[in-house]
């Protein structure tokens, strides 16, 4: 929309007008780990995206925005002309399943205020992760941990769907590559949990980088989470040894023809959101953005 005001050409001012209105791309602030927030939104809108996920941890958003911070958020955001589609949620230890129920509840409060905050900057979505990484966990090996992690999930879903509720936002549940016997790492496994909560405040983010990391295919992982599929993580990583690589889709062994077929036999409406973390080829972060944007545009985003 702001590309209109600034083009001078009426022909190109049509061209922009209808590309925008039906873009739904969107860019992780992962994508500039090396700036600050403000700094990591300009690189996006200068990239061309309409649309944002703003990571909710250091070095972005540490902290959820209220008062004057948060107005000056949402007028930065007016003033780049992007939208804050989504939020992700912190990561790290800040899961439902905390396998312990002090860090639980701790997470409940943390993960509640972001929910709060998604809803502030009228966001639709919040990405959470449901299961802990093994190294945070105290004793990982621990028999005991998978038991406790699948009873952890359900009883934190249940405290922070009203949450989300009252905010107007969807909670969207994540499949995670960690090499692990944990419950509830894939979409096939997270689909029935989901079905079990109303679709308008809980469904699926599929990352097809973190499927392949664990030899799931993303393509039967997006059939999995079917019509619950509310959210993507499009990054590629290397076909035979994938480790999480965050790479722009194209730059590695994940068959984007195949995924975004199935994307589309799901009839997906959600954002086509690009996380992209890392180089491959030693580029800049504001190198990746403008590439990304292209292969978005390439496949008529
Ligand atoms: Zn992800």
């Amino acid at each position: 929309m702001v590309r209109i005001e600034r083009n001078q050409c009426s022909k190109h001012t049509m061209l922009h007008a209808t590309i925008n209105h039906t873009d739904n791309s969107s860019y992780s602030t992962i994508g500039f780990l090396d700036r600050s927030v403000e700094k990591a939104l300009a690189g996006i809108a200068a990239a061309g995206f309409p649309q944002t996920e703003i990571l909710g941890q250091e070095p972005h958003i540490a902290a959820p925005l209220t008062g004057q911070a948060l107005s000056d958020f949402r007028n930065l955001l007016d003033k780049l002309g992007l939208r804050a589609r989504t939020v992700h949620a912190p990561m790290m230890d800040n899961v439902l399943g905390a396998p312990d129920e002090n860090w639980r509840r701790e997470k409940m409060q943390v993960l509640a205020s972001y929910i709060q905050f998604a809803g502030a900057i009228g966001a639709t979505d919040i990405i959470i992760h449901p299961v802990p990484n093994p190294r945070f966990v105290p004793d990982p090996n621990d028999p005991a941990i998978p038991e406790l992690i699948g009873d952890a999930v359900p009883r934190s879903l249940d405290e922070l769907i009203p949450v989300a509720e009252k905010a107007g936002i969807r909670i969207l549940l994540e499949n995670l590559p960690y090499h692990c016997d944990y419950p509830f790492l894939t979409m096939r496994e997270l689909r029935p949990l989901v079905d079990e909560y109303p679709e308008r405040w809980l469904g699926l983010v599929l990352d097809t980088g973190h499927a392949w990391t664990l030899k799931n295919d993303p393509v039967s992982e997006i059939y999995a989470a079917g019509p619950r599929l509310g959210g993507t993580h499009l990054q590629d990583v290397d076909f035979s040894a994938p480790n999480d690589n965050h790479w722009v889709p194209t730059h590695g062994g994940l068959d984007w023809q195949a995924i975004r077929h199935a994307l589309s036999e799901v009839q997906y409406a959600g954002p086509w959101t690009f996380e992209v973390a890392n180089a491959r080829h030693g580029e800049s972060p504001d190198d990746l953005a403008h590439i990304t944007r292209e292969v978005a545009r390439g496949w008529g985003l």
